[in-house]
């Protein structure tokens, strides 16, 4: 039969049995360090009872026996002999380190900080958990296969703790753990506890499907062993040797089977499934033509996940036949080494790649995490629970290096930015997801791993404020627009004085030498000389009040004529205007007369700088920007048109889609996108759609600066001779 791992409790489990099975796969470990960690287990839990009556450290034994199944290494079995010991007993960190070594005690460390989890609400505690989790994966993934071994030992003897308490447990497994296990691919653990939560939070459901799967017991016995001769009669016949195991399916999935269906156990026939195990792909795929060619498969169940592994790392042949006795079953097919992948995930990836007895640093780990990370979004089933029960407190992403931001919910790569360095988020230019270039507006999702580009030409703008989520992002952005601001009116104030005081005669720099400037600022309550040219580039100090604090002018402006006087002040008025225009550079548009007024760019026609605009006042909307031909604006925008121009000095990039028309070439799609990349213009989107006569129909989401740029990549398309036509949609 099927032999899977087998993870029950064993009651009479000793260090030595531990210590046997370890030298059976690593007989070079440092047994006499192990037996140490052991026996100051022991000393420390000597005073303590399990629930069930037992002395304390059959649990910690039997958590080190689950980890020697998956063929964990020395540190990881120590570690789970301890445990317990800094969170129960009175044992720290250091004497773990002293008696035992550095490695462990980090271990047992990590496993404290993730059992103090405080539950609040289950909102709170479960974002927390994911948090600690993620931290503690970043740090050293082996505290997580740690922790997984211990709670399948606490589900294994749930039954001696309270009714609420075992509901309570069940349902944090099946929400945290049980998704844990599958993202890490540890099989084996992942449906063991599933079936354990089903048993504890739905045992009517349990024991009657445990109680039918028995009562057919012998009758499918037969039945199994009839399959499995056939089944290997046939490989043999075609020479091909195999190992072929076959047992019921798990409960939990037979129980998900029946709900998904809304039918009974009698109405599920396919509860049985059969493992091929053979030498190598090339016998898969022949073992696989093999069945298919005896029994009839069943459309549309096959999968192929040697060719495309699961994001886990799992890799084997799926098909589902009609069996010798007309019943479905379910086949997988894979070598040694994938089964072995299969039943223990990340702990077998260890094995194979890094040899037992390397060195593991924490990068080591860091780096497989982020494998585990990078293709995240697909893997549904560990998103979801994300999502739904994890995701709601904050957001935790990674870094390309593994380390971890928390966010909080709603967070944007810019967020992100802001939160790695300020001067990373000032100079952000866009970001990568998980590989895939994402607007700025993007949601992070937890679990995403996050690349920032930047660009040293880059600077903020007023619009970032309405992107970012965070306070800190926020705080930094408009610290930058004020600086910017100020000196901006620090230029405009110089210029503006030292034509002034030209006019009369003399220049900034003779009257900073007579030390008259000095009293200028003073008598008008400046702090500095900055400070006034800020006063008067921001229009708070006027020209004159600065001429008549200085003593040689004071005469002179007094007895000035009114016109000169005038031609000061619209000289001022204009350099103010001048760099209230070049400061504004955060709008797209700029709308005549009008400061800090919401500018929308209308969704029908798109328009994009260089198309001739019209801009239209909308009731409690601000102002809406359409193409001076478009003919689609709302009623209510209708009469209220405004005066409105492109901002020169506004560098957002803006999307246009373009559609293209071509006769149908192999490859015409990647050669487009090559040519619309080679003019430095980035595509967010591509959709392609074939049509009648061996015509292909393209929908390009390019980002473009301007009308010259659009019409320039519009050319670099037109250029393939494969190209009918092209349109901006
Ligand atoms: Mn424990």
């Amino acid at each position: 039969m099927f032999q899977s791992l087998d993870f029950s409790h064993e009651r009479d489990l000793t260090v030595d049995d531990v210590i046997r099975r370890v030298e059976s796969y690593y007989p070079d470990a440092d047994f006499d360090l192990m037996r140490r960690a052991y026996e100051m287990a022991e000393k420390a839990h000597s005073h303590q009872k399990r629930s069930s009556g037992e002395p304390y450290i059959i649990h910690p034994l039997n958590v080190a026996a689950t980890l020697v199944k998956l063929r964990m290494d020395a540190d990881s079995i120590m570690a789970g002999f301890l445990h317990d010991v800094v969170e129960d007993c009175d044992v720290t960190p250091e004497e773990i380190e002293k008696e035992v070594n550095p490695a462990v005690a980090q271990l047992v460390v990590g496993l404290t900080k993730i059992s103090k989890i405080n539950f609040k609400t289950k909102e709170e505690g479960q974002a927390e958990n994911f948090r600690k989790m993620v931290v503690a994966m970043a740090k050293d993934i082996r505290v997580v296969i740690v922790k997984l071994a211990d709670r399948m030992h606490n589900m294994r003897t749930l039954q001696y703790v309270s009714d609420a308490k075992q509901k309570k447990i069940a349902q944090e497994t099946l929400d945290i753990y049980v998704p844990l296990a599958s993202r890490l691919g540890i099989n084996s653990v992942k449906s063991e506890l599933e079936d354990l939560c089903l048993r504890f939070m739905h045992p009517d459901i349990y024991y009657r499907l445990a109680e039918k799967v028995a009562m057919k017991k012998s009758e499918r016995d037969s039945y199994i062993t009839e399959t499995l001769e056939v089944l290997s009669e046939n490989l043999l016949d075609h020479g091909l040797k195999s190992e072929i195991k076959g047992r019921p399916k798990h409960f939990y999935s037979i129980y998900k089977k029946m709900a998904a269906r809304g039918v009974d156990f009698e109405q599920i026939h396919d509860i049985l499934a059969f493992r091929v195990i053979v030498g190598n792909i090339t016998q898969c795929y022949k073992a696989l033509g093999i069945i298919h060619s005896a029994f009839t498969p069943i459309p549309g169940r096959f999968k192929d996940y040697i060719a495309i592994p699961k994001v886990n790392g799992y890799q084997s042949l799926h098909t589902m036949v009609i069996g010798p006795k007309a019943e479905r079953i379910e086949i997988q097919i894979r070598t040694d080494e994938m089964d072995e992948v299969a039943e223990t995930g990340v702990a077998a990836h260890w094995k194979y790649k890094e040899g037992i007895h390397s060195g593991k640093t924490k990068l080591d780990w860091v780096e497989q995490l982020l494998e585990f990370n990078q293709n995240v979004t697909n893997n549904s089933e560990f998103m979801d629970v994300v999502k739904n029960d994890l995701d709601v407190g904050g957001v935790f992403v990674f870094t390309p290096r593994g380390d971890v931001f928390e966010l909080r919910h709603g967070a944007t790569p810019l967020d992100f930015a802001f939160a790695v360095h300020t001067q990373v988020g000032t100079r952000c230019v866009g970001a990568k997801v998980n590989g895939k270039m994402v607007p700025l507006r993007y949601t992070l999702k937890s679990g995403d791993t996050v690349e920032v580009m930047t660009s040293k030409s880059q600077t903020p703008s007023k619009d970032w404020l309405n992107i970012v989520k965070s306070s800190r992002a926020k705080t930094k952005i408009k610290q930058y627009l004020l600086k910017i601001e100020r000196d901006n009116h620090k230029e405009m104030g110089k210029d503006i004085l030292e034509k002034a005081f030209r006019s009369y005669g003399t220049n900034t720099k003779s009257l900073q030498k007579t030390g008259e400037l000095d009293k200028a600022y003073q008598n008008n309550g400046c702090s500095n000389i900055d400070e006034m040219f800020i006063n008067v580039g921001s229009g708070k100090n006027s020209v004159e009040q600065i001429l008549k604090a200085i003593p040689s002018l004071k005469k002179k402006v007094t007895e000035t004529d009114d016109e000169e006087r005038e031609k000061i002040a619209q000289y001022s008025q204009k350099l103010n205007q001048a760099a209230r225009r070049k400061s504004h550079k955060d709008n797209a548009v700029i709308v005549d007369g009008l400061d800090d007024i919401v500018v929308r760019i209308a969704r029908c026609c798109n328009p994009i700088p260089g198309d001739p605009i019209k801009g239209y006042i909308t009731r409690g909307r601000g102002i809406t920007v359409h193409t001076a031909i478009c003919t689609r604006m709302d009623q209510a925008e209708m009469n209220r048109d405004v005066q409105v121009e492109w901002n020169p000095a506004f560098s957002f990039k803006h999307p246009v889609n373009v559609r293209v028309i071509t006769h149908d070439k192999p490859g015409i799609l990647s050669n487009l996108s090559k040519t619309i990349n080679s003019t430095g213009v980035n595509i967010r989107s591509a959709l392609a759609k074939s049509l009648p006569d061996r015509k292909g129909s393209f929908i390009f989401e390019v980002e473009v600066k301007d009308y010259s740029e659009l019409l320039k990549t519009i050319a670099s398309i037109e250029s393939h001779e494969e190209v009918i036509s092209v349109n901006r949609v």
